[in-house]
């Protein structure tokens, strides 16, 4: 059942205050603050988006987004913390400390012709490129992604306004597209994206019909900048349900849209792989529940690794250092990542020290070597890194259960871990060389 974008005006459904559980008290103080001064100028003003949906759902929003009639100009002339924003989407930013609320005006369908105001514009392949046009509360909620996002909390009276049919969505948990799915994911193909991660967040139902819509048209996501879909990958992975994302994202044939060279690997079903990023993801998404950091420089790291893994398995079979060819081939695969999802020069360096320093643990841990390394403030991503590997049972437990030693060692302890273990290794490896190349998983685990 689609619900197409009505051509005449429309009732809402309007659900009175006593009739839904959206209490002032679970709204950020900024943002009531933002909708009564915007009422008491005159003008309309409603809380809308993610924050109105997950109140609704009983969830605490991660900030609020605010519609209104006023223009940007006239939003900016009614709060000094106020700056202009955005190209593609005008929009008002108030300030508070870290708080940021955002204020955007009602916006029309970007075909609005005559009945709108302002630009809009829609490219020939049928992308929206600029979105300007200013429009009622109405055009405003048809034009939003999920009838799920596009109900309206009134500050005049505390009631919501829903005029897509957002409220029994949210009351069934399916995430339904707001009009024809084929037009508005070629209007905007990012939106593929976030459907899964609504889905993943809300623990919400696709439907059949919009999941074939989606495989239909992933490859659309090609035509979106690549530094836009680094935005979306950082909200889809590092938002606390990463390792349901990117099954759904594999499901629904999206996951390859974005990283292909390590789709590549898992349609090859390159050992270990699955496992490493599953483990990864779901190490990231328990780190988010314990309010700890994370970093993208971590997240591509362990996203990118087989590609890595492998070029630079490639290498060393030509003589090639283990460190330096873990830097080539990162390099390679950072290039050709590039393409599709950028990754800003600054996540570049540490992602790059996460895979070299692999070698350093594995390889180079005889002489005085480790001594330094430990002390080195990225060696807690790379030992990290390292736990994950060996989780996924691509490189031997001996690797982490002597690094984790190593650290809660002192100094003399840690002096005589080293000194054990230049003879030592030298036995391990010859050993090793000697068993079978099998050419399979086993032959491709990493300090054999
Ligand atoms: P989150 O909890 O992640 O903030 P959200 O629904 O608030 O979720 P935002 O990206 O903050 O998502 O966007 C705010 C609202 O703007 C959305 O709820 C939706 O109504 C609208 N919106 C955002 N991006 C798009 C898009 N690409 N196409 C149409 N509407 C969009
Ligand atoms: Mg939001």
């Amino acid at each position: 059942m689609n619900r197409r974008i009505p051509v005449i005006p429309h009732e809402p459904l309007i659900i009175p205050r006593s009739e839904h559980n959206i209490s002032r008290a679970n709204i950020s103080e900024n943002a009531l603050k933002v909708l009564y001064r915007l009422k008491n100028a005159g003008y309309a003003a409603y809380l809308v988006g993610g924050g109105v949906r997950d109140l609704l759902l009983g969830r605490h929003p991660k900030d609020f987004d605010v519609a209104t009639d006023a223009r940007p100009e006239e939003i900016r002339k009614l709060f000094r913390n106020c700056r202009l924003i955005g190209r593609r989407f005008r929009l008002a930013h108030v300030r508070f400390g870290r708080e940021i609320i955002e204020v955007a005006t009602f916006r029309a369908p970007h075909d609005a012709g005559e009945g709108g105001e302002g630009e809009g514009a829609l490219r020939d392949d049928g992308m929206i490129v600029a979105d300007n046009v200013y429009g009622t509360l109405e055009s405003d909620a048809w034009r939003r992604d999920f009838t799920i996002n596009a109900l309206y909390y009134n500050i005049a009276d505390f009631s919501v306004v829903d005029y897509t049919g957002g409220m029994a969505d949210l009351r069934e948990g399916v995430l339904r597209v707001i009009g024809d799915p084929r037009v508005r994911f070629q209007e905007d193909p990012v939106r593929m994206l976030r459907a899964i991660r609504f889905a993943a967040k809300l623990e919400f139902h696709i439907p059949e019909d919009l999941s074939r819509v989606i495989h239909e048209m992933a490859d659309r996501l090609a035509l979106v900048p690549a530094a836009r879909l680094f935005d979306e990958v950082l909200k889809l992975f590092l938002s606390g349900h990463a390792h349901l994302t990117f099954e759904l994202l594999r499901q629904h044939g999206l996951f390859g849209q974005l990283f292909p060279a390590t789709q590549h690997y898992l349609e090859a079903n390159e050992p270990f792989t699955l496992p490493f990023i599953r483990q990864a993801l779901i190490n990231t998404d328990q780190r988010i529940a314990a309010g700890k950091p994370v970093t993208p420089a971590f997240l591509f790291a362990t996203l990118l690794w087989t590609p890595v893994r492998v070029a630079a398995a490639g290498l060393r079979e030509q003589g090639v250092s283990p460190i330096q060819s873990l830097q080539m081939a990162g390099e390679t695969v950072v290039r050709e990542q590039q393409q599709t999802v950028t990754l800003p020069r600054r996540f570049q360096t540490p992602m790059r020290e996460i895979w070299t320093s692999q070698a350093r643990l594995v390889e180079h841990r005889a002489g005085k070597r480790p001594l330094a390394f430990v002390e080195h403030p990225r060696f807690r991503a790379a030992y990290d890194f390292l736990l994950l590997r060996c989780d996924a049972g691509e490189v031997e437990p001996e690797y982490c259960q002597w690094w984790t030693e190593f650290q809660a060692a002192d100094e003399e302890v840690r002096q005589a871990m080293c000194e054990a273990l230049a003879p030592a290794r030298k036995g391990r490896r010859r050993r090793r060389r000697r068993r079978p190349r099998s050419g399979n998983a086993a032959g491709r685990r990493t300090g054999q």
